[in-house]
């Protein structure tokens, strides 16, 4: 199963609908805990996720929106004995925020973390395929992730058939790519890998499209609308039309928005903007949502081959339909074995009204970060 669970989507402060940033990829085996806000282990048993599973947690900087969560979630690693390593990549300059997230208060400590602090260009090979880091346009050190499966090939049953392929012969073929005279392109189909990619925190450099490039599923950060471009610009961040628009020169399939700052009290607007720029699938993120990697695409379709170079038009028509926009979050599911120690699932949060202002709303870029310099985006 390759699905992404939402977990919080709230920028700089969490409003009572939307907890700080949390986004867990199940791609088969590999778990892959993405940006743990604060309340993240809280929004992880709201959505039926144990912590068991997780084998990589993955950090773009160190901002408290996208770590503060931290804590919380390596101390239950540990209380839950968490049976095998789990990965840490966070930027290689933060990492004294880190040791203090990893050490921040007293508890029994026999949690298996392996930290591989990243740098420009950091690969490493996962049980899902490569995962890459590039540094993104921030207030701090921040990077980006891809995740890309590397492509292969499929089996024919009719071929095989044809061809009087079978039992034993089938292994030596996908072994050796032959067996006999016939040779797996006789026998088999191109079956392209599928990409991920993680964009948070950053104004447009060209990084956001190296990540974004050929992306089945494309979550990014969409902070702002156009009214504060020049602010979204100054601190590092991009606007729903600036996201919308890379999702469409990077060919991207499924476009997923979050981070929204708190300031817009109505969302459809940040769809209304993305919609404008990119007519393939968009999904402006909610709490507990999940959102399924889009099936594998047809071997027959333009594929663009990995890596590939960024700011290229999409080789491949957008899908016309209308978006699966404000789904309702996902309801209590609880697919995982429930650990040990959590209670037991509630019902999905009573919510009062969508309210339009959150009380005591400081703005969004209040105290932030310093300005970086403006720059037209590519
Ligand atoms: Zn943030
Ligand atoms: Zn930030």
């Amino acid at each position: 199963m390759r699905e992404l669970t939402v977990l919080g989507t709230a920028s700089q402060v969490p409003t009572r609908h939307r907890n700080h940033n949390g986004y867990l990829l199940r791609w088969d085996d590999e778990v892959i805990l993405f940006d743990p806000g604060e309340g993240t282990q809280r929004q992880m048993l709201m959505a039926g996720l144990a912590v068991t599973p997780l084998r990589r947690i993955c950090i773009t900087h160190f901002h408290g929106d996208h770590a503060l969560g931290l804590p919380g979630i390596i101390q239950r690693i540990s209380l839950d004995r968490v049976p095998h390593p789990v990965h840490v990549h966070y930027p290689a300059g933060g990492r004294d925020y880190f040791t203090r997230l990893r050490h921040a208060t007293s508890f029994y400590d026999v949690a298996q973390l392996v930290e591989e602090p990243v740098g420009d260009g950091y690969r490493t090979e996962t049980a899902a395929g490569t995962l890459t880091a590039l540094p993104l346009r921030h207030s701090i050190e921040t990077y980006g992730y891809r995740l890309a499966e590397p492509d292969g090939r499929r089996m024919i049953p009719a071929l095989l058939a044809a061809h009087g392929i079978a039992g034993p012969a089938i292994g030596e073929l996908q072994r050796t790519g032959r067996s006999g005279r016939i040779t797996l392109d006789d026998v088999s189909a191109p079956r392209p890998g599928q990409r991920f990619a993680f964009v948070m925190d950053t104004g447009l450099c060209d990084n956001v499209f190296a990540l974004a490039e050929g992306a089945d599923l494309l979550v990014i950060e969409s902070t702002f609308l156009a009214e504060d471009a020049a602010m979204a610009a100054q601190v590092g961040h991009l606007t729903a039309g600036q996201a919308a628009s890379v999702a469409r020169q990077s060919g991207v399939r499924t476009l997923l928005l979050t981070h929204f700052s708190q300031r817009y009290g109505d969302s459809t607007r940040f769809l209304d903007e993305a919609r404008a720029e990119f007519d393939g699938d968009i999904v402006l993120a909610e709490d507990l949502m999940r959102v399924p990697v889009p099936p594998r695409r047809e071997a027959a379709e333009p594929h663009r081959p990995e890596p590939a170079p960024a700011h290229q038009e999409a080789a491949e028509p957008r899908r016309p339909e209308p978006a699966p926009a404000h789904q309702e979050a996902a309801e209590p599911h609880r697919p995982e074995p429930a650990p040990a120690h959590q209670e037991a699932a509630e019902p999905h949060r009573p919510e009062p009204a969508f309210a339009r202002h959150e009380a005591g709303d400081p703005g969004h870029a209040a105290g932030e970060t310093p300005a970086l310099p403006t720059r037209t985006g590519p």
